[in-house]
Formats: structure tokens, C-alpha cells, sequence
């Protein structure tokens, strides 16, 4: 997989069980869905951001990029509830792309301690078991 911004190739970072993709020329993540929202719970997931802030704040500039997965143009997204920051996101797959930087900004401001108790509630089933009749 390439860097949607900066097109040098990516490396597969791993922290506990979530393997995100990190540029590395440019220190841009690349998280798949989901992935971020779990990272930012996680206690010292911000290690995996280790890029220099004003490089992001360079690349955070190119917002016209494609998906490294699917190849569909990004969107622009801001996340508003926590620390105002804008971030590129696919439609399609829900992949998110962050600058080097902006996942420990985030981290920062986010109510990680809350979140990390909101975890560990399964989904419920949309179908519901056929049970048989236990003797
Ligand atoms: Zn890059
Ligand atoms: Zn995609």
C-alpha cells in the first residue's frame, strides 16, 4: 500500500491486537474502520504516531487524495465533539487517513478513560436463536 498524500510506501504498525499502516516518508496513518475509534481508547496508542507535527501540518494540505484501498476520492472530515480537526476519510470503506501528529492531537483532547468504559458491551444478535426444546 502506498501514502494516498505522498505516494512513498507504507508499513504495517502494530499496537496489541490493531495493525494500522503508517507512511513512511510523510508519517501519515492510515486506519481502517474502526481502528482509530479503538486506538483512541487504548493507553499509549499515541506511540504509534511518531511522525513531527509540522510535517502533518504540511501534508494536512493536500486534501485531494484517493482511497489506498478502494481508489474512490477522499472526502474531508471534521471531527467536531472532541478537539476541532479536520481529516481525510473514504465513503466506501471507511478508512481514515491522519497527518503525522493528528492521532496524538486527538488522543489529547479525547475522554479516553470514558470511552474505554463505554467498551466490552457485545452487539445484540439481529436474529434470534431457534431453540429447540432442552429436556
Ligand atoms: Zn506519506
Ligand atoms: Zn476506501
Amino acid at each position: 500500500m502506498n501514502c494516498p498524500k505522498c505516494k512513498a510506501t507504507m508499513e504495517a504498525v502494530v499496537f496489541e491486537d490493531v495493525t494500522v499502516d503508517r507512511c513512511t516518508s510523510c508519517k501519515g496513518i492510515w486506519f481502517d474502520a474502526n481502528e482509530q475509534k479503538i486506538l483512541k481508547s487504548r493507553k499509549g496508542a499515541d506511540a504509534i504516531d511518531s511522525g513531527d507535527t509540522a510535517m502533518g501540518k504540511r501534508m494536512d494540505k493536500i486534501t485531494d487524495i484517493r482511497c489506498p484501498r478502494c481508489n474512490v476520492p477522499m472526502i474531508r472530515m471534521v471531527e467536531v465533539d472532541e478537539q476541532p480537526m479536520d481529516y481525510e476519510a473514504c465513503t466506501k470503506c471507511f478508512g481514515i487517513f491522519l497527518d503525522a501528529g493528528e492521532f496524538r492531537h486527538l488522543k489529547d483532547g479525547s475522554m479516553s478513560d470514558y470511552l474505554r468504559g463505554l467498551f466490552g458491551a457485545p452487539p445484540t444478535p439481529s436474529t434470534s436463536p431457534r431453540g429447540g426444546n432442552s429436556a
